[in-house]
């Protein structure tokens, strides 16, 4: 007989487990169906241990700075190994946490990987669950393109397995990975080789943004070689691989190749056609901006959908899709503009809203931009020339804030509060006339002229 819940989530990570426990907290019977580490992408292999090799690295870069500030630091070393063991110990203290917060919001956890029978009933080793409603939150994986040799590549998840900092890396692909964990390795001293099919990285970001970052990552000292693609990957007999491209060079020796060419949503195995719900041909599910599928009663959401593959984004989607499910809120939806995002490069980008690109094409000559680029006080005294952009993106005459693009030191910490005012409908003059902190970079955002 089978065991039924009001909701299952299909995936233990940032949104399944959002989903089941909001729901939870309405009084629903829930469940998360989980076949790997709970937490997900997030947790295991993606912002958290991310975000724990940023902070080394820019810990890396404020040694560098240290002696323009006067101070003495004749040596120093960086062990890989140690940071890697005590982050992997910090994950998994977070699981545990995570079993007790399941534990605490009384939703079950299922071990195993789920299939569909039909729309309403799931099979995870070999036992039957049945929902009323059931929320598809499975993510994604990273792709490996179809190559010769690209299996001696690795992705992002064998990143955070390197138990030492390769020497030579090359990286292919240009999206938010590829330039972080670029970033990243060169700092922590790794050559990095970045192979970029097109003309820039980051092509969906404004220009401004692009720029600005294709020169930092030059001018520290990364290879960037833009138009070159990988052919063929083959092992050196004495270790190491050769990556043979098409572009800006033939061949490179390297001791590690990494894909950071996107993602493929975990659909392929479970069994959606027994339930009759519509797949993209990528594989992604599409859903209405209620987070429905095609078949009533079940819901996607988070990195399995085409929309933001953020965390925030599949948490929040998750939470609203139970406040509307259970909550007596029916018109509670995640709206998918003005989202903000963080790319965790050196220096990092902020970003919500608009490019100008795309404001022109939306609004045309409507469009008034202000931008500023300098370099911050704090890098007056290092030896990296380091600077800082800005852009506000501005519609119509009451000069409607419509995107907000920073790259910079801070701008990771500064972009929050402002994607608030930009969310509630700020316009230049709000800007204008809110007083500026001194000295910051941010007070740039409310002086720009
Ligand atoms: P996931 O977190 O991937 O959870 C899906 C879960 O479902 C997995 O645990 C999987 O094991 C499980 N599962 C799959 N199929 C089944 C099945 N059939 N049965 C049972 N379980 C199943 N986002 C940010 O906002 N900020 C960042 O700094 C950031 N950094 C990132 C860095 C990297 C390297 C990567 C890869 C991603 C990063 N992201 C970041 C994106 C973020 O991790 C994802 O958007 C987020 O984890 C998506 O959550 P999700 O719930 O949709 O999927
Ligand atoms: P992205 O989608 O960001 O970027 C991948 C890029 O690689 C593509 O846009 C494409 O750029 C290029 N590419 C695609 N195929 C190939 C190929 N065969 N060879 C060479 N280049 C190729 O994917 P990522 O894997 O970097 O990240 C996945 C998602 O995870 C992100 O989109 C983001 O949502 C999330 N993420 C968020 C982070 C954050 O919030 N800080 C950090 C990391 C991930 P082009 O067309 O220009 O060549």
């Amino acid at each position: 007989m089978a065991r039924h819940y009001d909701l299952i989530a299909i995936g233990g990570g940032s949104g399944g487990l959002s989903a089941a426990e909001r729901a939870a907290s309405y009084g629903a019977r829930c469940a998360a169906i989980e076949t790997g580490r709970l937490g997900g992408t997030c947790v295991n292999v993606g912002c958290v241990p991310k975000k724990i090799m940023w902070y080394a690295a820019h810990l890396a870069h404020a040694l560098d700075d240290a002696p323009g500030y006067g101070f003495k630091l004749d040596y120093f070393d960086f062990d890989w190994r140690k940071l890697k063991t005590a982050r992997d110990v910090f994950i998994r203290n977070l699981h545990d946490w995570y079993l007790g917060y399941l534990n605490r919001t009384g939703v079950d956890l299922i071990h195993g990987f789920a299939r569909f029978v039909d729309a309403r009933t799931l099979e995870v080793n070999s036992e039957l669950y049945t929902a009323d409603h059931i929320v598809i939150a499975t993510g994604g994986r990273p792709q490996i393109p179809s190559l010769p040799g690209a299996e001696f590549g690795m992705t992002s998840d064998g990143f955070f397995e390197l138990e030492d900092c390769p020497p030579r890396v090359a990286i292919a692909g240009s999206g938010y990975i590829a330039v972080e964990l670029a970033g990243m390795l060169h700092t922590l001293g790794a050559e990095v080789t970045l192979l970029v099919r097109k003309e820039q990285v980051l092509r969906s970001f404004d220009v401004m943004l692009r720029d600005l970052l294709m020169e930092r990552l030059r001018e520290d000292g990364l290879t960037v070689l833009t138009h070159t693609q990988v052919r063929a990957v083959a092992r050196l007999a004495g270790g190491g691989l050769s990556v043979y491209c098409d572009g800006q060079t033939d061949v490179l020796k390297v001791d590690t190749l990494l894909w950071a060419i996107g993602r493929d949503p975990n659909t392929d195995a479970l069994n959606l056609p027994a339930a009759g719900v519509a797949m993209n041909p990528n594989g992604a599910i599409p859903t209405d901006p209620f987070q429905n599928t095609s078949v009533p009663g079940i819901y996607a959401i988070g990195d399995v959908t085409e929309r933001f593959h953020l965390t925030p984004a599949a948490i929040a989607a998750g939470r609203r899709l139970a406040d509307r499910l259970f909550g007596g809120q029916p018109d509670r939806r995640l709206p998918y503009e003005n989202i903000p995002t963080v790319v965790f490069s050196h220096p990092p980008i902020g970003t919500v809203g608009l490019t100008e690109e795309e404001a022109r094409q939306e609004h045309g000559d409507a469009v008034k931009i202000y931008q500023t680029r300098f370099r911050p006080l704090y890098h007056a005294f290092t030896a990296r020339p380091t600077e800082t952009a800005m852009k506000l993106v501005c519609v119509g005459p009451e000069e409607k804030i419509v995107g907000c693009h920073l790259i910079g030191e801070g701008a990771d910490e500064m972009l929050q509060g402002f994607a608030v005012a930009i969310r509630m409908g700020a316009t230049k003059r709000d800007f204008d006339d809110t007083v500026a902190i001194h000295p910051t970079s941010a007070e740039e955002l409310v002086t720009m002229r």
